[in-house]
């Protein structure tokens, strides 16, 4: 790793324009002594990372849509802004020197290559992008321990999971409770679900999200996704993980350990807070973010998932449990569907079912190599949009 200059930490924000990246950069910007922006990169809004890019002149910025170019360059590289475009400088960018760590946050599969890389060049990753470890969990892992690389993780439960490990690395984890929301459509049968518009399921009634998270939010297999995050992330088998619904949002999650003792890591949900902790840690910084108050919550309730109401949960629980390449092909085709839904192409109820019409099918490799997981990941998609139209 490059020398942090004058201990500012230099983050290359990977989806910078997106709801994670920009929170990022809200982060980075309230801390100016403590972070700057070294690289942002987005895929097609050309003009707010411009505008980013104006504000926190980083060394360099790359739009992954190379049609952009040019307006790009046009802007930034006048003010000294290095400027690149399409996938393998995207990719590539993170090996810079300059880079101190690397804030994962393209959605998707996109996402893969440019974090598989920055570990492979033993840049510290704080991962906000789950289906990197949903698609490739046994090789982004392996990279890392290889590299001697950390994965310190953004999202809410999987920093709550690591906040409450604190100081409990000898300690075994018996148990995790990663907690759900439930979405919009919690309490509502399946009957219902097949009337659902993309209207109601971009409403969510805790988190403003991109859209793609926040329909996978209301499927649940935004959860789904999650637990096999998990698995990577903390080297948990299927009876170690277990899904709670607290509509609260509050509790983010729990480890239980083998005293029988639980730790929970609580507060409002705000995503910057563990975008923070990620590029902090080990050290936690004074932040402005509104405080909980309990006399707002006279009560936090629990409740089990209803697996018949959302069944993404007992397809990706089959996917953990098989491991190889199936949480890769569920993974595709659910992006290539949730895509088709939020273009009325499919209902909401064919989400799921087209993922694991998808996840039935696909030839079975119990230890795929990188290769063998873009040829399922490519595969998964063509399958998935001759059954979505
Ligand atoms: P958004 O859709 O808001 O942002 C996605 C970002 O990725 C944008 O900057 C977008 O650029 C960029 N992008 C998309 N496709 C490509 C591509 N092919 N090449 C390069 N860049 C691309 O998503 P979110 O910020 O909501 O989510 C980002 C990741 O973080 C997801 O994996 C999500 O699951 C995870 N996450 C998000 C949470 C949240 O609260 N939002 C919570 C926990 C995890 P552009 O817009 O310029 O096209
Ligand atoms: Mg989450």
């Amino acid at each position: 790793m490059s020398e942090e200059k004058n201990n500012v930490k230099r983050i290359a924000v990977m989806g910078s324009t997106g709801s994670i990246g920009t929170q990022t950069l809200d982060v980075i910007r309230a801390n100016p002594d403590v972070f700057s922006a070294d690289v942002l990169c987005a895929g097609n809004n050309a003009d707010v990372l411009i505008q980013q890019a104006l504000e926190f002149t980083p060394n360099a910025v790359v739009i992954a849509n190379e049609k952009h170019y040019k307006k790009v360059k046009d802007e930034l590289f006048s003010k000294g802004i290095k400027v690149y475009a399409g996938e393998d400088s995207l990719k590539q960018i993170v090996e810079m020197e300059t880079v101190d760590c690397v804030l994962a946050a393209i959605v998707g599969y996109a996402g893969l290559s440019s974090t598989l890389n920055a570990i492979e060049h033993k840049k510290p990753i704080a991962l906000a992008n789950k289906e990197t470890l949903v698609v490739a969990g046994e090789i982004i892992t392996e990279a890392a321990r290889k590299n001697s690389v950390n994965l310190y993780p953004v999202d809410s439960e999987h920093s709550a999971i690591f906040q409450c490990l604190a100081g409990e690395w000898e300690n075994p984890i018996e148990k995790i409770y990663l907690t759900a929301s439930g979405g919009p459509f919690r309490g509502k049968s399946r009957e219902f679900m097949q009337t659902v518009k993309k209207e109601q399921a971009l409403k969510h009634p805790n988190w403003s999200m991109g859209a793609k998270i926040t329909i996978d939010s209301a499927t649940m297999m935004n959860k789904g996704l999650e637990i096999i995050e998990a698995k990577w992330l903390f080297h948990l088998n299927r009876e170690q993980i277990e899904v709670i619904v607290h509509p609260q949002s509050i509790i983010h999650s729990i480890v239980q350990f083998r005293d029988a003792s639980m730790k929970a890591q609580m507060g409002l949900p705000d995503m910057k807070l563990p975008i923070q902790y990620a590029l902090s840690y080990p050290q936690r910084i004074r932040s402005d973010f509104p405080r909980f108050d309990f006399i707002n919550y006279p009560s936090l309730t629990f409740e089990k998932p209803d697996t018949s109401a959302f069944p993404s949960l007992t397809l990706a629980y089959h996917c953990l449990e098989k491991g190889g390449n199936l949480p890769c092909a569920m993974n595709a085709a659910n992006e290539i569907a949730v895509n088709a839904f939020l273009n009325d192409k499919i209902s909401f109820t064919q989400i799921v079912e087209v993922a694991e019409k998808i996840v039935s099918t696909i030839p079975f490799l119990p230890k795929p190599s990188l290769n063998d997981l873009i040829e399922t990941d490519t595969a998964s998609r063509v399958k998935t949009k001759e059954l979505t139209g």
